[in-house]
């Protein structure tokens, strides 16, 4: 199984839209205008896109976020620059010198996070956040307002989508427009009826600040069983080996048996017996499944499952190595096996 067997055109695009947390409008457009028009589609007030596939048995809902991190400009320099605040947890390793897109009321202008000469290495130690500042090639605060930039703009990784080798993908947002392209190609292959169960697959809105932007969605359509898909961290690098799991790209989805963020009262830990089934449908259908027990990250999952009456809930990831960096890099394989899984998980009795 290679790159070609993933639908290339869609994935770029799909990854290449710009969709901070909180405006993620234009994502949800494109996914509803690839769908076919006979798909029952709903937007709700915050933004979440919700397909739903009618059929028997308990309400489902298979959630993925369209939100990926980004910056938000908060000051005009006299200079021209600009001051930036984070939207998510955009990586500060990874800022300085990247490249990004800044989406003013007059269109995309180029950017880039300045960064000291390494000539001058020896001045001060890797930046913290308060130093980072924005190039966009302006000299003055009065151009640069010309130029329509405002604070409240936002700013998204400049980092096309770009296949690599013989199944590896790298670019911005993989985490977790992948959750997005395997909700559509769900939506693309399954049949009203053919289900057993009333399934929901939503695209929801502001995870990477709030982890909770879907929980209007689970309110109104009031699911008995949630299945999140999100990314994972690998720690398949030089830098990671040996290190908290040893989930890795290629080796299959991740099937998550607890997260949570220290301190931050983030947490999930999913319903035993629906994850017990996630393990043994893989099996049965001889698909690769990693254990994930991840710290440091939570997704939308977590909040989810106190929303309406509460759900029995699960999570499957992707994994991701690189994450909230412009070079997030995943395997096409671990893509289609996950929507094999939920396939197949979507025709057992959940
Ligand atoms: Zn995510």
């Amino acid at each position: 199984m290679t790159i070609d067997k993933v639908d290339a055109v869609i994935l770029e695009k799909l990854v290449d839209i710009p969709g901070v947390p909180g405006r993620e409008e234009c994502v949800a457009d494109f996914i509803h205008s690839s769908l076919s028009s006979s798909c029952d589609c709903s937007l709700d007030n915050l933004g979440n896109l919700t397909v739903h596939i009618p059929g028997k048995g308990k309400r489902v809902m298979v959630v993925a976020h369209m939100d990926e991190v980004g910056l938000i400009v908060q000051r005009i320099l006299p200079e021209g620059f600009l001051k930036v605040e984070r939207l998510g947890g955009t990586s500060l390793r990874a800022l300085p010198g990247s490249r990004l897109s800044l989406w003013s009321s007059k269109g995309c202008i180029p950017a880039v996070a300045g960064v000291l000469p390494q000539h001058l290495d020896n001045i001060e130690p890797i930046s913290d956040f308060s130093k980072i500042y924005i190039d966009i090639a302006s000299s003055s605060a009065e151009e640069t307002r010309k130029m329509g930039v405002k604070p409240g703009d936002v700013l998204t990784w400049d980092s096309p989508l770009r296949f690599v080798g013989e199944s590896l993908m790298c670019g911005k947002a993989l985490d977790d427009r992948l959750g997005c392209y395997i909700l559509m190609k769900l939506a693309k292959m399954l049949q009203p009826g053919e289900l057993n169960c009333d399934l929901y697959l939503t695209f929801t809105v502001q995870e990477e600040t709030m982890l909770m932007g879907g929980a209007p969605a689970v309110n109104s359509i009031e699911p008995e069983v949630i299945i999140g898909i999100d990314g994972t961290l690998a720690f398949d690098t030089p830098d990671l080996a040996g290190k908290q799991s040893d989930i890795r790209l290629g080796a299959g989805p991740a099937v998550k048996w607890m997260d949570a963020i220290r301190g931050k009262m983030a947490a999930f830990v999913p319903n035993q017996k629906l994850t017990n089934l996630v393990c043994e449908t893989a099996q049965q259908n001889r698909i690769p499944l990693q254990d994930e027990i991840a710290t440091g990250m939570s997704t939308a999952i977590t909040p989810l499952v106190f929303c309406s009456k509460g759900a029995r809930a699960c999570a499957l990831s992707v994994p991701i190595r690189y994450h909230h960096t412009p070079a997030e890099t995943a395997d096409v394989r671990d893509v289609e096996n996950m929507v094999l899984l939920l396939r197949n998980l979507l025709m057992t009795d959940l």
